[in-house]
This record gives structure tokens, C-alpha cells and sequence, in this order.
């Protein structure tokens, strides 16, 4: 029988103490009950906290399976941890929700649990209203104090990588938002990209002690290189044709019904290199930690490739292509 009704104290007693209860994190003094939880911070750490509100119809179509938004609204906040070095320990959840529904939270709860399993992180509290449907999880991490990874610490000269591979998110939008079916299992992994992605966490916390900035390839990875080089003074000449894309954007029958502006393969490369949402790393590097960033890379088991130099000329430059200087174009709310 499913459950029909449950006032805020029940549900928030059902769906999320027990699931703070079965997926245990990092230890938390005082969790889900009182009126704030209590954590200790250790000694010789940092608390990284960040968080990111998820609204329907603006962050994901109106129809995504619960499963999918309870994942990915945690998936975003634990790249972000990522991207500053820090190991993820705690989060809070805050649920607006137009109207109580059993086989909704279930499946919430099933997408945020799959992702607590993978990436072991404490749920310690949050808050429960009734309105549009909105998601915000405040995460928190540990880092060793003054080791996270900001974006203003790329030094001309230093290398830039990125990890894995750029635009399946991208692809696997445009699968969605004009409804072309996903039956070559290519775009499915495009699709599962977008709904599912996987944060770098082992990596990031790995890369605390080698590299000279980070950030997480949220808005494309051109724009956010472009963040890390304006918070750092510096400019950059990458080689585009070096970085790693899409498998579903290097099959031009793949890509012909994917309508992107430019169909050509340049034109697929460009669009992954603004598409956003695939929660890669881009992270700066001296040149002298080459080898150890890839044994790091190895151990966490995600592929990074070096795809440029940071320079002290402001500007993003194309070696590959004459030297053109590339204007990055993400996404803006405003
Ligand atoms: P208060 O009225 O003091 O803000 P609430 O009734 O909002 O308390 O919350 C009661 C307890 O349940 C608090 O410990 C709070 O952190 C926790 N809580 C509320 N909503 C959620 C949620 N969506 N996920 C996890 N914990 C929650
Ligand atoms: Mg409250």
C-alpha cells in the first residue's frame, strides 16, 4: 500500500534519517533532530563548504525521474569539493516540494544513496517546505589547511589538464531537449553523463599537494579555464585538437542529428569545449610534477591529458590553429 499522506515530522523522519543512517560519512557529533547539527573540524584541517540549488524547470527538465535529480543535485556540490582539494565529510538538504509523494522521495532517496555509497559523505540535516519543486545541498569537505585548491594559483609556464573526457553532458542535453532517441548505447553513455555524472573526488583530494589550481568543468571547459586564468592574471595557449571529446561527437553520424550549429568536426569540438555540465577537472600544473600527476591520475583511475601552458598574456590562444584567440561562451543566468 502505498503511503498517501505524511505531515514534515514523519517524512523527515522516514526518508532522510534513515538514509543518514545507513550511509555513514565522515563522523558527525549531532546529526538530523536538534535544532542545527554539530561537527568537529580536526586539527590541522580546513571545512570547505559550498552549495547548489537545483530548480525544476531551470536546472532539469520538469519530468527527470527523482532518482536522477536526488543524484545529480549531490553530484554537483561533491565536484565542487573536487575542484578545491577537499575530501567530502558532510552535507544538508533542503527540499521544497510541491506535494508529498511516497514513490517521489523514494526514488530521491535511492539517487542521493547510490551517490553517498560511491562517495562516502554524512547527511546531518537540511529543511522540508512545501512550494515549486527546488533542491539545495550545502556540502562540506576537509582539506589539510592552506592546501585546497583555488583558482588563483596559476603561475605562467605551468601546464593544463583536463581529466576525462568533454561534452557527452552536452550531447546528451540536446538527446533530451529535442527528443531524439538514444538508441546507440554511444549516446545512452552521453545521456547518462548528463543525468548521472560521476565527481572527481579521489582525484581532486589527490591533486591537493601537486597542483596550482582546479576547478570543475560546470559551465565549459573554455569558460572555466577562462575563471581560473582571470582569477589568476595569467592567459593560456592550449592546443583544442589535444583535448579529449565526446565519443559521440567524433562519429559525424552520431553527430549530424544532434543539429549543432556546425556540424563539421571542428564545429563538434567547439561545442564540446563550451558545452557544460560533464564535472571534469581542469587544474594547473608545474611542469615538474608531469609524472606524478599522471601516476595520481592512475591510482584514482580517471584519465587527465595536458592540453595547454599558462602564459602571462591575458587571453585564450588556439596553437593549433594559428593562434586565434578563442572567446569562451558558457552559461549565465543572468
Ligand atoms: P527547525 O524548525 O528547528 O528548523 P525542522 O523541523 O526544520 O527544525 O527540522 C528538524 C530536523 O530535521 C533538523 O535537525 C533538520 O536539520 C532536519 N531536517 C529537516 N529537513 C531535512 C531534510 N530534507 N534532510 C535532512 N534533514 C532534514
Ligand atoms: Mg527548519
Amino acid at each position: 500500500m502505498p503511503v498517501l499522506y505524511m505531515n514534515e515530522f514523519a517524512l523527515i523522519a522516514t526518508y532522510f534519517k534513515t538514509l543518514s543512517e545507513r550511509v555513514l560519512g565522515a563522523r558527525c557529533d549531532l546529526g538530523i533532530g536538534d535544532d542545527a547539527a554539530l561537527v568537529t573540524v580536526p586539527l590541522g584541517k580546513q571545512l570547505a563548504i559550498t552549495a547548489d540549488t537545483l530548480v525544476s524547470g531551470v536546472h532539469f527538465p520538469a519530468d527527470t525521474v527523482p532518482f536522477d535529480i536526488g543524484y545529480k543535485a549531490l553530484a554537483v556540490n561533491l565536484s565542487d569539493l573536487a575542484a578545491m582539494g577537499a575530501r567530502p565529510a558532510w552535507f544538508t538538504l533542503c527540499l521544497t516540494l510541491p506535494q508529498f509523494s511516497d514513490p517521489w522521495l523514494q526514488g530521491f532517496c535511492a539517487g542521493l544513496e547510490t551517490l553517498m555509497r560511491e562517495i562516502p559523505v554524512t547527511l546531518i540535516g537540511g529543511d522540508t517546505t512545501r512550494g515549486p519543486l527546488a533542491i539545495t545541498i550545502q556540502a562540506m569537505g576537509l582539506v589539510d589547511s592552506g592546501c585546497a585548491l583555488r583558482r588563483d594559483g596559476a603561475k605562467p609556464g605551468d601546464d593544463i589538464f583536463v581529466s576525462g573526457c568533454v561534452g557527452d553532458a552536452g550531447v546528451g542535453l540536446r538527446l533530451v531537449t529535442q527528443n531524439i532517441a538514444a538508441d546507440k548505447s554511444i549516446l545512452n553513455t552521453a545521456q547518462l553523463r548528463l543525468n548521472r555524472p560521476l565527481p572527481r573526488n579521489a582525484l581532486g583530494a589527490a591533486l591537493g599537494a601537486v597542483a596550482s589550481s582546479c576547478i570543475d568543468v560546470s559551465d565549459g571547459l573554455l569558460a572555466d579555464l577562462g575563471h581560473i586564468l582571470n582569477a589568476s592574471g595569467t592567459g593560456a595557449d592550449i592546443d583544442v585538437s589535444a583535448v579529449p571529446i565526446s565519443p559521440a561527437l567524433l562519429d559525424p553520424a552520431l553527430v549530424a542529428p544532434l543539429n549543432l550549429v556546425d556540424g563539421s568536426p571542428q564545429g563538434a569540438r567547439r561545442f564540446a569545449l563550451s558545452a557544460g555540465d560533464d564535472y571534469e577537472l581542469c587544474f594547473t600544473a608545474h611542469p615538474d610534477k608531469r609524472v606524478q600527476i599522471m601516476a595520481l591520475a592512475q591510482q584514482a583511475g580517471v584519465s587527465v591529458t595536458r592540453f595547454g601552458t599558462v602564459t602571462a598574456q591575458p587571453g585564450i590562444f588556439d596553437l593549433a590553429n594559428g593562434g586565434v584567440m578563442l572567446t569562451p561562451a558558457g552559461y549565465s543566468h543572468f
